[in-house]
């Protein structure tokens, strides 16, 4: 009796390995569509010197599968009124970033919203073969049954799209902590930058690469363990600091959401464009 109960476990385990290596993996990238220049660190980290200033890199990320198709983290903004108030300097618009750097935005058959904020949650309709993921929790603390803003986090005219996008059907809710997307793609409970803010994870060749998006603005949260300067709870945040690092391959894996360094510490892979892997 032990030894068949023994040789069943280890085809179990067989089969265990068998499925993690054939696991779909996805190719990371990070794609600059513009930068918000000078901008204050201390509206980026809690407490940081009050003269410092950095150029806020504005990017999405495409996650590409093996067939081509591109699970991309948020989808930047579009609307004119954004560009007339932030200036952004060497904007393009996010679909024209990423055929710029050699990707089909027609290809993109999903897109994860780390959170509702205009700048990662507005430019979703140049992507129209996409379904739009966001946590519940999210999407009904911030958008109003009639399409109106219930908080000012979220601008209203992106309250009103999303009602519309979720009455088009193309809105698909993730559910909490650890939800999977894709078999390769999952998303984390965030360091609360919004109500149900989220982080993704991503099976790539090289390990998991975590994208952050504003659950941490720049390497330097993560570095120096500081909370976001625009969290709800700065607990939370630091938590979620903890689980990127823990599910990442490695640190320099994880992908902050506006730290200009991104374009710099992996290589190019396309105008605008580099591969995240170390
Ligand atoms: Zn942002």
């Amino acid at each position: 009796m032990r030894l068949p109960a023994l040789s069943a476990l280890l085809v179990l385990a067989g089969c265990a390995t068998a499925t993690r290596t054939s696991a779909p993996q996805y190719d990371a990238f990070a794609v600059k569509f513009g930068a918000l220049a000078n901008f204050r660190v201390r509206g980026l980290i809690a407490g940081a010197d009050t003269a410092r200033r950095i150029d806020a890199t504005l990017m999405v990320w495409p996650l590409r599968a093996s067939n081509g198709d591109i699970v991309m983290v948020d989808a930047g903004f579009t609307r004119q009124k954004f560009i007339d108030q932030w200036k952004p300097v060497d904007y393009v618009t996010p679909d024209s970033a990423l055929r710029r750097a050699g990707f089909d935005p027609a290809r993109v058959t999903d897109i994860i919203i780390s959170h509702i904020h205009w700048d990662h949650a507005d430019g979703v309709e140049r992507f129209t073969n996409a379904r739009i993921w966001l946590q519940r929790d999210e999407f009904e603390y911030y958008v109003g049954p009639n399409g109106e803003s219930k908080a000012p986090a979220i601008d209203a005219d992106v309250a009103a799209m999303y009602r519309r996008l979720f009455t088009q059907g193309r809105i698909r809710f993730a559910e909490g902590d650890s939800a999977e997307i894709r078999p390769g793609i999952r998303v984390h409970t965030g360091g609360k930058h919004t109500w149900a803010s989220q982080f993704v994870s991503a099976r790539t060749p090289r390990g998991t690469v975590v994208i952050a998006s504003d659950n941490a603005y720049l390497y330097e949260n993560l570095d120096r363990a500081r909370p976001i300067a625009q969290t709800l709870d700065s607990l939370s945040n630091l938590r979620a600091q903890r689980t990127m690092r823990a599910l990442a391959a490695s640190p320099g894996l994880i992908i902050p959401g506006h730290d200009p360094a991104v374009m710099t510490r992996f290589p190019a892979a396309g105008t605008g464009a580099v591969a995240l892997r170390e």
